[in-house]
């Protein structure tokens, strides 16, 4: 089989092609134009999808040296995601199917976040718990199979990627900042400065007072001196991902023994975070856990992941019509 498929949901146009299960081609057209507006604009997103689509649906069809009539069905991203953004991939893979007469595979971003441990070796075991931290998400998912996935914890308001964003735009770094976090804290001491942990019941997050401790603590240090974040610009760097790490572990550990489970995932954006990798990677020594840690490529917004969920659904025979319509907020 061969599967085309389309993620619009933010700031990424991306199409993937995936040919008997592997990924052939997985092209990706990041949006370069929120970088001067400190986050992503709905509306300019909107625009540069629908000027990105057909291009990169040439460039993936080329990368993988398939004729779009080879093409034996249309994956794309539903929801969750900004809603305008969605339509774009949403209202171009219903006119490539109706063209070409393909059935068409819906599938959930945060989902396909999760099945982007099944596009190589090695892939989880069922039932696996996954730690979904991404943009606009931070959730422990427990796995019971492709599509049979229940949310045992999740924030209850800002998610983790959002408390690395912010912070660093009040260290003046520009938009995405949780990169930039991550590589300035590499020549910082993770201990340096501490920031209160939320005190949160059961498998919850809350990130939200973490955000405004940080903006407090800031301010009062530039108060005392306006060099204070030049002058220590690692070490807060570095303190203010240990101190995300820290929260995101604790509740997983948690997670890991109230459902006995030793198959431990993490997936999205924030999976990227060197901190939080090395943590699951002292994790899976000292707690006997079998840990998945994805491919940088398939972290961040990518088509491969809605590619791989598409190929499942496929297997699986769940179309949708050309009636289907996307979803800003979606359940799984
Ligand atoms: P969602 O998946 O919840 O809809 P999204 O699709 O916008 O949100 P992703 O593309 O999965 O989110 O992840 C983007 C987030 O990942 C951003 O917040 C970004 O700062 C963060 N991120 C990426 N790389 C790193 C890193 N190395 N360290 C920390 N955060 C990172
Ligand atoms: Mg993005
Ligand atoms: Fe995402």
């Amino acid at each position: 089989s061969v599967i085309l498929a389309i993620e619009s949901s933010c700031d990424e146009t991306s199409v993937a092609i995936c040919n008997n299960g592997k990924i052939t081609a997985n092209v990706i057209a990041n949006q370069t134009i929120h970088e001067n507006y400190g986050g992503v604009i709905p509306e300019l997103a909107s625009r540069v999808h629908q000027q990105n689509i057909v291009p990169t649906i040439q460039q993936a069809l080329i990368n993988a040296k398939v004729n779009k009539k080879d093409v034996n069905a249309v994956a794309f991203t539903q929801g969750p995601g900004l809603l305008g953004a969605l339509l774009v991939g949403v209202s171009f893979a219903k006119s490539f199917a109706l063209a070409l007469n393909l059935p068409l595979i819906a599938v959930n971003h945060m989902q396909a976040h999760i099945l982007a441990h099944f596009i190589d070796e090695p892939k989880p075991a069922f039932p696996f718990l996954c730690l979904t931290v991404s943009g606009g998400h931070t959730q422990i998912v427990l796995v019971k199979s492709y599509f049979d996935m229940e949310i045992v914890g999740e924030t209850l308001d800002d998610a983790a990627g959002e408390a690395f964003d912010k912070t660093a735009k009040l260290l003046n770094l520009p938009y995405p900042g949780g990169p930039l976090i991550d590589k300035h804290a590499q020549s910082g001491n993770p201990v340096a400065f501490k920031f209160p942990v939320p005190q949160i019941q059961d498998l919850n997050y809350s990130f939200s007072g973490f955000k405004t401790a940080i903006l407090y603590f800031i301010r009062d240090k530039q108060k005392e001196n306006p060099l204070f974040i030049e002058q220590n610009l690692a070490d807060i760097c570095a303190s203010v991902q240990h101190s995300i790490v820290s929260i995101l572990m604790n509740k997983l550990k948690r997670a890991a023994k109230q459902y006995n489970c030793k198959e431990i995932a993490i997936a999205g954006g924030v999976s990227a975070n060197s901190g939080l990798r090395n943590t699951l990677i002292e994790a899976r020594d000292s707690m006997g856990w079998n840990v998945y840690i994805p491919a940088f490529e398939y972290c961040t917004d990518n088509a491969a992941m809605i590619a791989i969920a598409g190929y499942h659904k496929f297997l699986a025979g769940d179309f949708v019509g050309q009636d289907i319509s996307p979803m800003a907020r979606m359940n799984f």
